[in-house]
């Protein structure tokens, strides 16, 4: 049976970023940036106040008190009109650009003057002398034009959105949303508002691997239930390829029971790569392609389906958006003593802290069936294949969830 490695080198063969789109800011949040993004102005763009207060020449206020007489009243928003000569000043306020002439800030708190009044006086008396250069933020002094400020493959987070805002860029060149197909199987499955008839469960797969495919980056497409018939599993196959899906992720049906006709279909409508995989839960995975689309048929089971999502969709999607795709980990102590049976194995764990260490506990039962297992992880243990036994103290790599996408 295909290693996990080995399965994911399969999986990861032929799967290249792709193609780049442009959209308004407002929605890059999250999203790939396509190339440097260079700035093509200094940031902030002229000197300018950091405080309200006055704008001065350092040299004239060097033996306080001094009484200067102010010229200009100078808001935020307002080009100055004068330059400031010996013995004068401009009221000015933050992030009023400072005028030809003026070196220095004064904040008003060191001025004899009301900061609330609404007029500027005629004259202000400055108290306290300021260095050459004080409160003033100068041209360039954030950002310098030519400067690259964002690199291709970068994340874009908050502070990026406004950085592109405040260099003028109302819209960005990102790389396109893998549109990932999502479809479950299974005759036994009904929707959350459907009321339980004997024999039938609700569909949580759909709602796990949608909710995981926006969680890394992938724009679902809801594909809807299909029946246990190579028929039904055909007109949603075939939906994916009118919706031009990138990636196809289905769940069920591909176990060896009577009415798993997932694979038979797959055949029929492209190739089966592989369809078991040495993990435990996921062991049973199909690969394959459907028209030439990816195609990835999880496990029932609603932890194996997640589990396999985390080993194998999420790093094809991480490589559609030209993103790195290895599983980020971290080491811990494990608490409990645990058995397996020799498969790479994912064990639902509780992070807890204990002096100053993370100690991994199972989540009760780790039926591959129990939603429950995943509702209370903080992420999966990982028992590296050909390891039987762990002893409490014993320290493992744990994919903690969702840690850096
Ligand atoms: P199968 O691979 O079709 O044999 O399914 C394995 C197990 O997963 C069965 O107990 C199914 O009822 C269950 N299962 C399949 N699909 C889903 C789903 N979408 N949501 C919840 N459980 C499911
Ligand atoms: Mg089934």
């Amino acid at each position: 049976m295909l290693s996990v490695d080995e399965a994911l080198e399969m999986v990861l063969a032929g799967i290249e970023r792709l193609t780049i789109e442009s959209i308004p800011i407002q929605e890059a949040r999250g999203r790939v940036l396509a190339g440097d993004v260079t700035s093509a102005q200094d940031l902030p763009p002229f000197d300018n106040s950091a405080m309200d207060g006055y704008a001065v020449i350092a040299a004239n206020i060097q033996q306080p008190p001094v009484t200067l007489t102010i010229v200009e009243d100078i808001p935020a928003g307002k080009a100055p009109q004068k330059t400031l000569q010996s013995g004068q000043a401009a009221r000015i306020m933050t992030g009023a650009p400072l005028p030809p002439g003026a070196d220095s800030i004064v904040p008003v708190e060191l001025t004899g003057v009301d900061r609330h009044s609404d007029i500027a006086p005629d004259v202000v008396e400055i108290f306290q002398a300021v260095e050459r250069g004080a409160y003033v933020r100068p041209v360039g002094e954030d950002i310098q034009q030519g400067e690259i400020v964002l690199s291709a493959g970068h994340l874009l987070r908050p502070a990026d959105i406004g950085v592109l805002a405040g260099l003028g860029y109302s819209s960005v060149e990102v790389v396109r949303r893998p549109r990932v197909g999502i479809l479950s199987t299974g005759d036994e499955l009904l929707l959350p508002d459907q009321p339980l008839t004997p024999g039938k469960i609700r569909d949580m797969n759909t709602f796990t691997i949608t909710a995981l495919v926006e969680e890394y980056g992938g724009e679902p497409v809801p594909l809807g239930i299909a029946r246990d018939t190579e028929q039904s599993v055909r007109d949603h196959l075939n939906r994916a390829i009118e919706e031009s899906c990138d990636l196809i992720l289905s769940s069920a049906g591909v176990s060896v029971g009577a009415f798993d006709v997932v694979k038979t279909v797959l055949e029929e409508m492209g190739a089966v790569n592989f369809w078991k995989v040495n993990m435990r839960p996921g062991k049973p995975l199909t690969h394959g392609y459907v028209n030439g689309i990816p195609f990835l048929g999880l496990p029932g089971n609603p932890v194996s389906s997640m589990v396999s999502f985390e080993v194998f969709a999420r790093p094809v999607i991480r490589k559609m958006l030209g993103l790195d795709w290895g599983m980020q980990t971290r080491t811990v102590r494990v608490g409990e003593t645990l058995r397996s049976d020799g498969r790479m194995t994912f064990a639902r764990v509780k992070l807890v802290e204990e002096a100053g260490d993370l100690v991994a506990y199972t989540t009760g039962t780790q039926s591959s069936g129990a939603i429950s297992s995943m509702v209370k992880a903080d992420g999966l243990l990982i028992i590296p294949a050909g390891v039987t036994e762990i002893k409490p103290g014993d320290r493992l790599a744990v994919r903690p969830f969702f840690f850096d996408a």
